[in-house]
């Protein structure tokens, strides 16, 4: 019996090594190479504005845009305004704190382009992408934004200055 277990574990010595290699091949052909993030479209371009009572005549009476929705994203301190321009939107934001994100932006850079937010699906497996490929993340997972929509915001620091917002609308 002993003699049956010690050639039993002879063979495993011989065997396992090649195994090994088996399950490394077998794990390459079934496992892909890392992918890039997959973006389908700019869903809306955030611009802080100090008033939207001034800024959205402005969109409306000299850019010819209709304002056809304002809202209040209260945990981020601003009161949004948004505008369609072909399937990408204009987020005019004011804020409603000057403690606030937008409050605070507009303090040290004054009123422009805040943010580009992108489209994706699957927002999760975005931000995990981008967390493996050395994104700082602002957001590790996504919370809910204006109008709806799934959104997570990454860190300008490793985007060339840019604020990225990845958003996803999952009721569509
Ligand atoms: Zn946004």
């Amino acid at each position: 019996m002993l003699h049956n277990k010690w050639l039993y574990a002879q063979k495993l010595i011989f065997i396992l090594p090649e195994l090994d290699r088996y399950l490394v091949l077998l794990y390459l052909l079934n496992t892909k190479p890392p992918q890039a993030m997959k973006i389908t479209h700019i869903e809306h371009i955030g611009i802080a504005v100090k008033s939207l009572d001034e800024a959205i005549p402005f969109y409306e009476n000299v850019f010819g845009l209709k304002c056809y929705n304002v809202e209040e994203v209260k945990e981020q301190k601003v009161k949004t305004a948004f505008f369609m321009v072909g399937q990408t939107k204009i987020e005019l934001l004011e804020s409603t704190d000057p403690e606030g994100p937008i409050g605070k932006f507009i303090e040290k850079k004054g009123e422009g382009v805040h943010h580009i937010a992108y489209a994706v699906d699957k927002i999760e497996d975005q931000l995990q992408t981008a967390e493996e490929k050395g994104v700082n993340l602002i957001d590790k997972s996504p919370r809910k934004g204006a109008e709806g929509l799934d959104i997570a915001f990454l860190h300008p620091k490793s985007t060339f200055g840019v604020l990225t917002e990845l958003c996803e609308n999952k009721n569509k």
